[in-house]
C-alpha cells in the first residue's frame, strides 16, 4: 500500500472512532419563545473545533499530494489549529512545527508539545504568515496555511460536517429551522462552510458573524476592501485577524457585528455560569451576537431558534482569560454589560 493511502486509511480510521460533538440547549426563560443553542465544539480529542480544520486540510493536502511520507508539516497559528494539526501529525508519523505570537496561551503550546509538536515562537501576530513560508522553504516541508485553504478543504455540501450535523441535530427541537446561526471568523471557514450549506439545501435560516476589535473583517464586509490591515492583533484568541484573510468569504454572510472585547469577555463569565463549565473567549463573543439577535427578535415578537458554536472551553485560558491579573493588564470590564446579562436568566 502506497504511503499517501496508508495515511488517508489512518485518518479515515480515527474518524471511526470519534463522535459526534453535542448540541446543548442554554437553559433561559428571558427569551420566552427564543430557543438558544450552541453545538460544543470543546469535546473533540483536541478540545476545540479545529479538530474538524485539521482532519481536512490533511486529507486536502495529502490528495493533493502535497504531503509525503517525510514531509515537515508547517502552520501559522494563533494555537488551537496547532494543537489539532499537532494530533494528526503524530497520528501520521509526521514532524510538526507551529509558528505561532509569542503571547499564546501557555497551555496551548504544552498541549502541542504534548503531541510531539515543536513551537517557533514570532513576536507579533503579523508576522506567523511569512515566517511560516520562509520556515517551510528552509527546510523543505509543507506549509498548511489554515487561512488560505480552510474555506475550500471542508466539504461544505454535507459529508458530516459541522452545518448537517447542527440541522441534524435540530430536527426535533420545537423551532427545527433555526432563525439564525452565530459565528465569530478566525480563518472564516466555519462560517463559509455554514453559510454555504444553507445556501445549497435551501434553508430559510440566515448567517450572523460575529468581529471582535483589532480585526479587519467586519471593515472588509462593509466597504469590499480586501487591502485592510491592523497593526496590532486580536486580543480575543482564535477570531478576529489582522488582515483579510482567503478563507473568509463574505458573500455567504447576511449580517456582520463588531462587538467590544470587555463585552466577550463578560459573557464568556457569565456563560461559563450559565453552563457550569468554563468556555473560551471567542464562545463570549459569539454570545455577544447570539444576544443582540434575541433582542432583536423579541421586539419584533418573532419566535424561533439561533445556534451557535462552543468554540473550546476555558481550561485553556485558566492561566490567561481566567488569570485576573492577566486579563485586567489587557481588556477593560464592561458594568453596564454585566449589569444587562445579570437580568438574563
Ligand atoms: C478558529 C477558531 C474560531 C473561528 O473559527 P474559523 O472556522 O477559523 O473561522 C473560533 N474560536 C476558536 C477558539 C478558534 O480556535
Amino acid at each position: 500500500m502506497s504511503w499517501i493511502k496508508y495515511a488517508i486509511s489512518q485518518i479515515e480510521a480515527d474518524y471511526m472512532r470519534s463522535a459526534d460533538t453535542h448540541l446543548i440547549q442554554l437553559p433561559q426563560s428571558h427569551f420566552t419563545d427564543i430557543d438558544i443553542y450552541f453545538k460544543d465544539e470543546s469535546t473533540h480529542p483536541t478540545g476545540s473545533l479545529k479538530h474538524r480544520l485539521a482532519r481536512s486540510l490533511f486529507l486536502y493536502a495529502l490528495c493533493n499530494g502535497w504531503i509525503k511520507e517525510d514531509t515537515t508539516i508547517v502552520e501559522s497559528s494563533s494555537g488551537s489549529t496547532a494543537v489539532s494539526e499537532a494530533y494528526f501529525a503524530r497520528l501520521l508519523g509526521l514532524k510538526f512545527i507551529a509558528v505561532m505570537a509569542r503571547t499564546t496561551a501557555k497551555e496551548k503550546i504544552k498541549q502541542i508539545e504534548f503531541y510531539g509538536g515543536e513551537c517557533h515562537l514570532v513576536d507579533y501576530t503579523t508576522q506567523i504568515y511569512s515566517e511560516s513560508e520562509r520556515l517551510a522553504k528552509e527546510i523543505n516541508g509543507h506549509y498548511m496555511d489554515q487561512f488560505t485553504f480552510a474555506e475550500r478543504a471542508t466539504d461544505w455540501r454535507g459529508n458530516n460536517n459541522i452545518a448537517e450535523s447542527i440541522f441534524k441535530q435540530m430536527s426535533k427541537e420545537r423551532f427545527p429551522e433555526p432563525s439564525w446561526l452565530v459565528m465569530s471568523p478566525g480563518t472564516g471557514g466555519t462560517s463559509a462552510t455554514i453559510g454555504r450549506y444553507i445556501r445549497y439545501q435551501g434553508l430559510n435560516s440566515k448567517l450572523l458573524v460575529v468581529d471582535p476589535e483589532y480585526s479587519v473583517f467586519y471593515d472588509y464586509f462593509t466597504s469590499g476592501d480586501k487591502t485592510l490591515q491592523s497593526t496590532e492583533g486580536s486580543k480575543i484568541e482564535g477570531i478576529g485577524r489582522p488582515r483579510v484573510e482567503p478563507s473568509f468569504i463574505s458573500g455567504v454572510i447576511d449580517e456582520m457585528l463588531k462587538v467590544t472585547d470587555a463585552q466577550s469577555i463578560e459573557a464568556m463569565f457569565w456563560l461559563s455560569k450559565q453552563l457550569g463549565r468554563i468556555v473560551g473567549p471567542s464562545t463570549g463573543t459569539n454570545f455577544v451576537g447570539v444576544l443582540n439577535l434575541a433582542e432583536r427578535m423579541k421586539k419584533a415578537n418573532k419566535k424561533g431558534s439561533i445556534v451557535t458554536l462552543l468554540c473550546d472551553s476555558g481550561e485553556r485560558y485558566l492561566k490567561s482569560y481566567y488569570d485576573d491579573n492577566w486579563r485586567k493588564s489587557r481588556i477593560s470590564s464592561d458594568e453596564a454589560y454585566r449589569q444587562y446579562l445579570e437580568n438574563i436568566k
